[in-house]
């Protein structure tokens, strides 16, 4: 059974779009029986009560009346499947790939290295982002596996670490490359260059685990077709288990935290009207445009 969620843009829930279930080669309308239900419509909390569940899910699809909806389609606008307010955290892995460390002339850290973008800069696929109005250097795409945490995870031990996973997504940590030197020099935080609006897109779908196996997974940039960054998970230096248990030690992951798992080598500058489309495997393709002053 492949099952997807997708959030497409309309008035539902207040501004938060209607979530839409893909069973297989179905597309259904999943908003209108939650709102009937009283449920809240956060992918995390739906897969913490177990609604992903292959048998439970076809037990629920047989008793309601989901009604069927147009399929999304690759070029379609949508929001981002887990919404800014059921993110708590985005958390982000750095150099966690060696290739790309040394694009960089830099080693793998020897400790896990973690910065932060805030849940107000994730926007869904096909949607046209744009660096800050007085920015004239550097843009970076840097596709990566986001990953979803369920059941709230404090201090887990690496075998437990995956219990605490419900879902997977493609985001993409766009950087404003020139500005974030300039911080390193400075010996200041990453925070201004990795945080923008539009900073973080994410999506095209919230992928419910158990589909697949995301420390096998290829995964590339393309920007205007060319292809960019192509590498795959089994690369990754720190595993989803040791990210998770090396977080949840110093801070508790909460229901819908996102971690980001840092992206392979061949980043690289995006100009005016370029679109940069990422992919993982079995996941689709998160596409976002650029539109920029300058080059
Ligand atoms: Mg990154």
């Amino acid at each position: 059974m492949r099952v997807r969620l997708y959030r497409r843009q309309g008035e539902e829930f207040a501004g938060s779009g209607r979530l839409i279930l893909q069973v297989d080669g179905d597309f259904l309308d999943l908003s209108s029986q939650l709102l009937a239900d009283g449920q809240a419509d956060s992918p995390a909390e739906l897969a913490c009560q177990g609604f992903f569940d292959p048998a439970r899910l076809s037990d629920w699809l047989n008793r309601v009346d989901l009604a069927p909806t147009a399929a999304i389609g690759e070029a379609e606008a949508l929001l981002p499947p887990l919404m800014p307010r059921d993110v708590g955290k985005v958390l982000c892995l750095g150099k966690n790939f060696a290739a790309h460390a040394a694009e960089f002339s830099e080693e793998v850290p020897a400790e896990p290295m973690f910065f932060n973008k805030a849940p107000e800069c994730m926007v869904g696929n096909n949607v046209t982002v744009s660096p800050p109005g007085d920015y004239s250097g550097r843009l970076d795409h840097e596709a990566e596996l986001a990953v979803v945490i369920g059941p709230k995870a404090h201090r887990v031990t690496l075998d437990k670490a995956m219990q605490h996973v419900c879902g997977y997504a493609i985001a993409n940590d766009l950087s404003l490359r020139s500005l974030q030197g300039r911080d390193r020099k400075q010996g200041y935080p990453w925070f201004r260059s990795k945080n923008f609006d539009g900073a973080c897109p994410i999506g095209p779908c919230f992928l419910p685990s158990g589909q697949l196996d995301p420390g096998q997974l290829d995964l590339r940039a393309e920007v205007n077709g060319e292809l960019r960054q192509s590498a795959n998970t089994r690369d990754m230096v720190i595993s989803i288990p040791e990210a998770i248990s090396y977080l949840s030690g110093h801070m508790t992951l909460n229901t819908g935290d996102i971690i980001l798992m840092g992206t392979p080598a061949g980043v690289g500058p995006l100009a005016n009207g370029d679109e940069v489309v990422c992919s993982i495997e079995q996941m689709g393709r998160l596409r976002t445009r650029i539109r920029r002053n300058g080059p």
